[in-house]
């Protein structure tokens, strides 16, 4: 990760205080606490001011700790500030039997995700931890950043919707943020977005074969799916810049999307795939 040297306020502190790392973990196991420091990082990555992708309490970020449990911001926490108490750690298994225990009241929900805890003294995590569990369950993902960027929500917001999100613009949005979003209508955050997405997601493993890179939620936001953290954020940094020129090409006529064809070539060349790899590493 390059900290960006002109970040100004308190985040680009932060960015100087923590390192972060350029391993690939499904080759070389972290420790939870190394994990925990580099969402800490990721987090502050993305509420940097500067790039718009989060205001206040908006957004929520996740890891796989590599032992049965993740970490996931907690109720409450700002991205551009948070430190380790703003995240919770709390175990799959819970998850899991918690979004199988049928329709649940607000209360049940809330007391749910207090038994989920690894420490029970830890703080209520993210009303969108099941979002998150079921993003990090598929494979090669192990990183989630979720953000409102106003670029991309100017685009869901819109009459449009997702739809441009499945055309394509220029090669490296295709290398990072793949040929095919998942799309999920607009659902309140919360366990009946997640049932929504859960459908989504297994008829889209089913359709692709592998994982997609980003899920835009109609009216709501983006969800980036890494297998490092560095990708979390490259995805998130793509789709945005995406979304800018995208909205500047309604300035000179409209978009002229890449022709299909191009963007299998793009999609399938080994330089890409490389170059892919690369980034993902980084
Ligand atoms: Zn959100």
């Amino acid at each position: 990760m390059r900290a960006n040297p002109s970040g100004t306020g308190p985040t680009s502190k932060c960015i100087i205080n923590h390192n972060f790392s350029d391993k690939d973990h499904t080759k070389e196991p972290m420790d939870a606490n190394a994990i925990l420091q580099e969402l800490i990082t990721l987090s502050h990555e993305l509420a940097r001011e500067s790039r718009h992708l989060v205001i206040l309490g908006e957004g929520n970020t996740s890891a796989d700790a590599g032992d049965g449990t993740f970490w996931v911001k907690a109720s409450g926490s700002q991205l551009g500030n948070i430190a380790e108490n703003g995240f919770s750690r709390v175990s799959y298994e819970a998850v899991k039997s918690l979004m199988a225990s049928g329709p649940l009241s607000e209360e049940q929900v809330e007391a749910g995700l207090m038994e989920a805890l690894v420490d029970k003294t830890q703080r209520k995590p993210s009303v969108e931890t099941f979002l998150h569990y079921l993003c990090l369950q598929q494979p090669d993902v192990k990183w989630i950043g979720h953000t409102h960027p106003v670029s991309v929500l100017q685009i869901l917001c819109s009459k449009l919707g997702a739809e441009p999100f499945s055309r394509h613009l220029f090669p490296d949005e295709i290398v990072m943020c793949g040929t095919a979003p998942l799309v999920v209508p607009f659902v309140a955050p919360g366990l009946a977005l997640a049932e929504a997405i859960q459908d989504r997601l297994a008829k889209y493993q089913d359709q692709y074969g592998h994982s997609p890179k980003m899920i835009l939620m109609g009216n709501h936001g983006l969800v980036a799916l890494g297998k490092t953290s560095v990708e979390a954020l490259n995805i998130t940094l793509m789709a945005d810049k995406f979304a800018r020129i995208l909205l500047g090409t309604y300035a000179l006529g409209g978009p002229n999307y890449l022709p299909p064809e191009d963007v299998e070539r793009i999609d399938n060349r080994l330089d890409e795939n490389y170059r892919r790899r690369l980034l993902a590493a980084k």
